[in-house]
């Protein structure tokens, strides 16, 4: 297992620059692969610092509100070239930190510079609507502006993407920011801001503060001077935060769990069916919000469809995210890997067939990871656990159907919302499905976890807020719509 070459130790970066927390202490991010493998020390912040973060983006905010959208977007579109010039490198820096593997730490961020490239375009997109007034002189139009000082927390599962399509609108549409990444992910989220700080963005327009949610997470939600909250997260701690923002007033955005389903018809292509089933649920070791949990699967081929998909999961190879070979690394914590166990464990007791995996793996280099094997389960009765609530590791089930109506009861009874799909050759069930079912994302012969930048996201039910992130959306959540009318003066 690859071991840390040099690591760093990081400030919080407010006013435009890295500077130690006011405690003067510090906390580790290491490897989930090998927690021998210390990535850096990151600023363990206290209230004072969230406090001058929060002053810092508040005193730039009327400056960066009144810059020209084309100056803005010439900073994201640098931000995206210095990032660009280092994917590589920030992708193995991912890989280590996160856990994923080099690929898919490289491709994500990939996903980061398309998204600055994304909202370097679309700040210059036309920003209100021309109105027709029943007075006939009245020019009647909206226009949107932005709502001040936003404040940004994000998970660890996407270090870099979540951060750059929350942020990276947030700033172009004229916001300043307050960001607070998750705790086992800093260097990440360091690598993002620093990219934007070397393009030029102006001090005081983005602070980050690092440290323990309590701590900081929480003044960040509370303090009146933060218009509004984009949080993505767990729905516990996120429903949580959206008491405290109404309380004040606040807008708050939430992006949750899920419990996605991949429904696969008699008539489906089985091979292409079972290859995105599979990638659906265990790339990225299953730590996506879009994971594929439950394989909702046509009795007649079902039993052909698991022996096969069984097949595929026993070939894949589980350990060093850097090691080229690898198709999935470990989960992020240890905390993590017990929750697949137990989640595992608890399916068994409820009568679900366990085809493979459900347990930790400690041999050949894996003991000082967090590594959990891939786990497949046959004949899930839906009402379980399993097949209702989100485990978030490389875990899933099979559910046998007669059809296609049975299929998409099953797939909308749990509290989730956020992806599906469904496999099949028949235009007419696949536009039943995209109707009836309630998800926010929608995939025909495709896995759950696909996402463009250019579209909304978001799910429906338990899975978000009812507001959708990324696309044109981001508009809508980043500012606020003024309505003008103009009349001429009386002719003298
Ligand atoms: P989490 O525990 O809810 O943490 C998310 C962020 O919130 C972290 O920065 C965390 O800080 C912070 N936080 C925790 N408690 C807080 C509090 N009381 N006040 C303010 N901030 C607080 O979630 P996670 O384990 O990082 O992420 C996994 C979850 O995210 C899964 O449920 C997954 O489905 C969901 N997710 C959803 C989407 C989507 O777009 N729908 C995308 C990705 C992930 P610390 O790290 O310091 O604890």
């Amino acid at each position: 297992m690859a071991v840390a070459s040099a690591p760093k130790t990081w400030g919080n970066y407010i006013g435009g620059e890295w500077v130690a927390s006011e405690s003067g202490k510090t906390f580790e991010s290491r490897s989930p692969s090998n927690t021998n493998d210390l990535i850096g020390e990151f600023a363990a912040s206290t209230k004072a610092d969230v406090e001058a973060a929060i002053q810092a983006a508040t005193d730039a905010a009327p400056k960066w509100r009144d810059t020209n959208v084309v100056a803005r977007s010439v900073i994201l579109l640098k931000a995206a070239e210095i990032l660009a010039s280092r994917q590589n490198e920030i992708g193995r820096e991912l890989a280590r930190e996160e856990g994923k593997t080099l690929k898919e730490g490289i491709g994500e961020t990939g996903r980061a510079i398309q998204i600055l490239r994304y909202y370097a375009g679309e700040a210059q997109q036309p920003n209100g609507e021309h109105y027709p007034s029943m007075n006939l002189d009245t020019l009647l139009y909206t226009t949107r502006e932005p709502l001040g000082v936003v404040g940004v927390i994000t998970p660890w599962n996407f270090p870099i993407a979540i951060p750059a399509w929350k942020i990276a609108p947030a700033l172009a549409f004229g916001n300043t920011v307050v960001f607070k990444p998750a705790s086992a992910t800093p260097l990440l989220a360091a690598r993002f801001v620093d990219a934007l700080h070397e393009a030029g963005l102006p001090a005081g327009v983005l602070n980050m503060v690092t440290g323990s949610a309590s701590v900081v997470g929480d003044p960040i939600v509370e303090d009146d001077r933060i218009a509004a909250i984009s949080f993505t997260g767990s729905g516990e701690v996120g429903r949580k935060m959206s008491v405290t923002a109404a309380k004040r007033g606040a807008k708050i955005q939430l992006e949750l769990g899920g419990q996605n389903p991949a429904i696969v018809l008699a008539d489906a292509d089985m091979n292409h069916a079972l290859q995105h089933v599979m990638t659906g649920a265990m790339w990225s070791t299953g730590q996506k919000c879009t994971a594929t949990s439950r394989a909702i699967v046509h009795r007649s081929i079902v039993d052909e469809f698991t022996s096969k998909l069984l097949e595929k999961i026993e070939g894949l190879n589980v350990g060093d995210p850097l090691d080229e070979a690898t198709h999935l690394g470990p989960v992020i914590s240890a905390e993590a890997a017990d929750n697949v166990v137990a989640g595992a464990d608890r399916a068994k007791q409820e009568g679900n067939e366990l085809l493979i995996g459900g347990g930790r793996l400690t041999d050949d280099g894996r003991e000082h990871g967090f590594f959990v094997a891939p786990t497949l389960f046959a004949n899930v009765d839906p009402s379980t656990h399993l097949g209702q609530e989100e485990i978030f590791g490389p875990i899933m089930g099979v559910i046998p159907v007669d059809d296609i109506d049975e299929a998409i009861a099953i797939a909308n009874s749990v509290k989730y919302g956020l992806a599906a799909s469904i496999f099949t050759r028949d235009l007419g069930r696949a536009l039943h499905f995209a109707k009836k079912i309630q998800a926010g994302i929608v995939h025909i012969n495709s896995e759950t976890p696909g996402a463009e930048p250019q579209v909304p996201f978001g799910g429906y039910k338990g899975s978000s807020s009812y507001s959708r992130e990324q696309g044109k959306s981001a508009r809508d959540f980043y500012t606020q719509v003024k309505t003008v009318y103009i009349d001429p003066p009386p002719a003298s």
